[in-house]
């Protein structure tokens, strides 16, 4: 499709390709006639390409054109048009994409969306603003404090928060700050892998905290790690199992009892629920933790929070100030975007992760079926899943239109790409994850994808 602007007579302009191919002395003609560079620049739509995009984006869609025209690919008054519609339509590499997997918290697909709220406020943070600046006197002022009092108000039993990076930041500031050169006791039953290899064992280890490993992977007491407490003990590390389940005899210890034991109790909850939600019973919350006797509990801010990538430490003032007072601490800090939406997440509606999580069944039927008899496709059963390391075993029942394996990848290329998800030799596209009014794009994209295939759009 071409971008390039019309001239004032409404005409196009656009030569001939290889109008000239085939003559040696035309051909060589024709790449005397290739407009140079600067006056390529100067033209309207690249001048202004420029100011949008900036001069080495625009400079370097005009040399590849320039070189199609030497190559004889291009007549040169095609080069300007070629050059225009080449610009890419926006700066980042990054490129948008429908999740049709039916997995809310998609660690690939970059976690959490942000909910428009979010957005809106990553858009004012963009600017100058009081981030760590207190503009009625004009003096220095507590970095990203309105971020934290959302989270404070959000979950009351905490008496102070902090914002890192990540959910492993915020660990590895916890263990760093409360027990480097001395021990951290944790339960053999929750030695973790977080993903991709990344085990937290390692991460603690590499604070220069020493593990203190108690019970079984089955099973730990109270007095296991009663007996490992001592001068050396830094804290007592309880980590929630995020992405697996230990079924069968089985024996933890709760975080009243843990209290018992003297030393501060770190809670990783991971997932980042402020408040128990009843579709995850297993899942732990920040509410529930502190009460029960978490010292701080540390979690992930695009996981089920639904916010920007961010970790978040709640609890007891004392404790929490020993981390931000730690050197560390500034080396993990977060910037003005992450602060702006993560406080809109905690503060506005509920962003996209609930709502998807929540999805009312019988209207994601009713979608699901709606497009599978537009497209003439049956639709099936399927079971998405929370997806990110968090609610390991907790299927969400739901539907999808089946397609034939091969418009997977079809699909992806498309635009929109749709990334759907292929199940032993199927194509499901799941509307979980889908905002309903993306259903008419998804629609078109698995037209196209089903025509590219050519494959029957009635069963086959
Ligand atoms: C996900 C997770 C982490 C790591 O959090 P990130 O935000 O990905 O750094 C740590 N602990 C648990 C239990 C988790 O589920």
């Amino acid at each position: 499709m071409r971008k390039w602007p019309l001239d004032e007579s409404g005409e196009e302009v656009r030569g001939q390709v290889g109008r000239e191919a085939g003559s040696e002395v035309s051909v060589s003609d024709a790449r005397r006639r290739i407009p140079r560079t600067d006056v390529l620049l100067g033209r309207p739509p690249l001048a202004e390409a420029v100011q949008r995009l900036g001069a080495a984006t625009v400079k370097a869609a005009v040399t590849a054109a320039q070189a199609r025209a030497r190559a004889g690919e291009l007549a040169p008054e095609e080069v300007a048009v070629a050059a225009y519609d080449a610009l890419p339509g926006q700066l980042t590499t990054l490129r948008p994409l429908l999740n049709a997997t039916g997995v809310v918290v998609h660690t690939n697909l970059g976690r959490a969306p942000l909910s428009a709220a979010a957005v809106e406020a990553l858009q004012v943070a963009a600017g100058y603003v009081d981030v760590e600046y207190d503009a009625a006197t004009g003096a220095r002022a507590r970095r990203g404090r309105g971020t934290l009092a959302a989270l404070r108000e959000a979950v009351p039993v905490a008496e102070a928060a902090l914002v890192v990076n990540n959910g492993a930041a915020a660990l590895v500031l916890a263990t760093t700050a409360l027990a480097a050169g001395r021990e951290v006791i944790v339960s053999r039953g929750e030695m973790v892998e977080i993903g991709d290899g990344f085990r937290l064992p390692d991460l603690i280890a590499s604070t220069g905290a020493r593990l203190r490993e108690v019970g079984t992977t089955n099973r730990t007491a109270l007095r296991d790690y009663a007996q490992a407490v001592g001068p050396e003990t830094g804290c007592v590390l309880k980590v929630h199992p995020s992405n697996f389940r230990v079924e069968g005899f089985t024996a933890s210890v709760g975080l009243d009892e843990l209290r018992t034991l003297g030393p501060p109790v770190v809670m990783d909850i991971g997932s980042g629920l402020l408040h128990p939600d009843p579709l995850l019973p297993d899942e732990p919350d920040a509410t529930t933790a502190l009460a029960q006797g978490a010292t701080i509990v540390t979690a992930s801010g695009d996981k089920l929070l639904g916010g920007p990538q961010a970790g978040i430490v709640l609890g007891e003032a004392a404790t929490v100030e020993r981390l931000r007072r730690h050197p560390l601490a500034r080396a993990l800090r977060v910037d003005k975007l992450t602060l702006a939406a993560l406080e809109a997440t905690v503060r506005g509606p509920r962003p996209p992760v609930t709502a998807y999580l929540h999805a009312d069944a019988a209207s994601l039927r009713r979608r699901t079926q709606r497009m599978a008899e537009a497209l003439g496709r049956p639709v099936l059963e399927v079971s998405g899943a929370v997806g990110g390391g968090g609610a390991p075993g907790l299927p969400l029942s739901g539907w999808a239109v089946e397609l034939p394996a091969r418009c997977a990848g079809r699909l992806r290329d498309g635009k929109p790409g749709v990334v759907a998800r292929v199940e032993r030799g199927r194509c499901l596209v799941d509307l979980r994850c889908v905002p309903p009014e993306a259903d008419d794009d998804v629609e078109r994209a698995v037209r196209a994808a089903l025509d590219t295939a050519a494959v029957p759009t009635a069963e086959g």
